[in-house]
């Protein structure tokens, strides 16, 4: 199965187990990906469904519907103030292959883009791509850009869970690192629910000492990613490597 070519499909195209395919998906996989009547792909709704599909014509036929664990086990929320120029692009598709559930574009005091709309389009295509690439069950949604005060209230009410947890990078000071906090907080299969986690980086000229302040206030930890300085484009990454690969080592307790 892993051979088989994965694509996104909205789901409004399925219809009484057919898949109608957009024109551009049929160009997709008649011409760039030379399938003929009877070729087999995978279809994916991006909201953690996959499906074996067989092409017919302009149409396609659901044979059977696939179990996909490729998902890890904890719910990511990146709030990432956007960077200089494209590096946003590589954030997105990065995060995506490394298993982020949302990215959440913020707009903090020392932030130097200012993003056109169409920029949202692209980062959610890149997603998408990534998503389907990396044989991701879900496609990670991506939120509007919004100002980073604006983003720290809407995520405030998941502080009081016990399931939920919230940091924010800062290059420099004795912030304990990422790892051992999320190490020292554990996960347990009796916990309730996906746990929640949420990493707050910033831009290139850091987090002003007032956004650090309104992040602890707002029930965020500060945290360090390591002893160097990384770039506003690397930190997200390196967070979320440190994320997967903490709760994809874990040792779950009964
Ligand atoms: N100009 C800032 C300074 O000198 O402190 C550095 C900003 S850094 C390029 C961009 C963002 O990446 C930071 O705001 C922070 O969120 C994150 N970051 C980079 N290196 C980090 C580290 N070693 N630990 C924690 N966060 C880091």
């Amino acid at each position: 199965m892993a051979q088989l070519q994965r694509i996104a499909i909205a789901p409004s195209q399925f219809q009484q187990g057919q898949i109608l395919l957009t024109q551009e998906q049929q160009h997709y996989l008649g011409r760039v990906l030379r399938l003929g009547a009877g070729d087999r792909f995978i279809a994916m709704d991006g909201l953690g469904k996959w499906w074996l599909a067989q092409l017919e014509g302009d149409q396609a036929q659901i044979l059977e519907a696939l179990v996909v664990q490729t998902e890890l086990s904890a719910s990511i929320t990146l709030m990432v103030a956007l960077p200089k120029g494209n590096g946003f692009d590589e954030v997105v598709r990065c995060c995506t292959e490394l298993g982020v559930s949302v990215i959440a574009p913020v707009v903090s005091d020392r932030t130097l883009l200012n993003p056109s709309p169409q920029k949202l389009e692209r980062w959610r295509r890149i997603a998408q791509e990534a998503a389907e690439q990396s044989e991701r069950a879900f496609v990670p949604e991506i939120l509007e850009p919004v100002a980073f005060g604006t983003s720290l209230s809407s995520v405030v009410h998941y502080s009081s869970s016990v399931n939920n947890q919230q940091y924010i990078c800062v290059a420099r000071g004795n912030s304990p690192h990422l790892r051992n906090c999320l190490h020292n907080k554990g996960y347990s299969t009796n916990d309730q629910g996906k746990r929640t986690i949420i990493i707050a980086i910033g831009p290139e000229g850091g987090w002003t000492p007032k956004e650090v302040e309104c992040a602890v206030e707002a029930g965020f930890q500060p945290v360090s990613l390591g002893r160097r300085i990384l770039r506003a484009v690397t930190a997200p990454i390196v967070a979320l490597s440190i994320v997967a690969a903490e709760l994809e080592s874990l040792k779950t307790t009964t």
